[in-house]
């Protein structure tokens, strides 16, 4: 049986990690969306190590009103699907469709976690893995006590070490995960405090 402790959990941000953004837009059609190279391979990978794995993606083209969230829904069915045919299971992909400032959801807010938390109570944030490719995806990891990932060029903190793609970032992901519950990152108080002032 696997012990509570083994339960880690994988975040991963969606446009970016596991898609190509659209620049200037939103990808809102399944003809839009595109895996990035290698990420279907990688996962598979990094699946044996992870009790779950969740995409949680901010969406505010659907309160710019740019998409629809039927549309939006579509594309995570494909998505969804397409990992499935390769053999990796996604336990959920939670969205926030609410123009910034007006939610608790939108990333770095916490609510897509805690909604998703609710439901899999096994979830335990602090021994997770969170990937992204915007300072909201490092800032929500370091709230959540998760161990953040950052895709990218640099890194906006400097614990946190920078992958070009989520092949690039595999071993990190599988060491972090395999590395026992480490003393919290001393530069999160000041990343937090700095982030309070236009988000709040
Ligand atoms: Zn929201």
């Amino acid at each position: 049986m696997m012990n509570k402790v083994e339960k880690w959990t994988l975040f991963l941000d969606r446009d970016g990690v596991i898609n190509k953004r659209k620049i200037d837009g939103y990808v809102s059609t399944i003809d839009e969306f595109e895996f990035l190279p290698g990420v279907v391979e990688t996962l598979k990978e990094l699946a044996p190590f992870f009790y779950r794995i969740f995409i949680i993606t901010n969406q505010q083209g659907i309160g710019k009103g740019i998409m629809t969230t039927k549309s939006l829904l579509d594309i995570h069915d494909f998505l969804h699907n397409e990992l499935k045919l390769a053999g990796v299971f996604i336990h959920g992909i939670f969205f926030c469709p609410h123009l910034e400032g007006t939610c608790y959801c939108r990333k770095p807010a916490y609510g897509m976690v805690s909604r998703l938390a609710h439901i899999f109570t096994d979830v335990n944030p602090r021994q997770s893995v969170l990937v992204g490719d915007d300072v909201k995806d490092i800032l929500l990891a370091i709230r959540m006590g998760s161990r953040p990932v950052f895709i990218g060029d640099h890194s906006p903190l400097p614990d946190t070490p920078a992958f070009k793609s989520l092949a690039d970032a595999k071993d990190y992901i599988i060491s972090l995960r395999t590395t026992s519950n480490q003393p919290f990152y001393k530069t999160s108080a000041r990343l937090y405090k700095r982030d309070k002032q236009p988000h709040q």
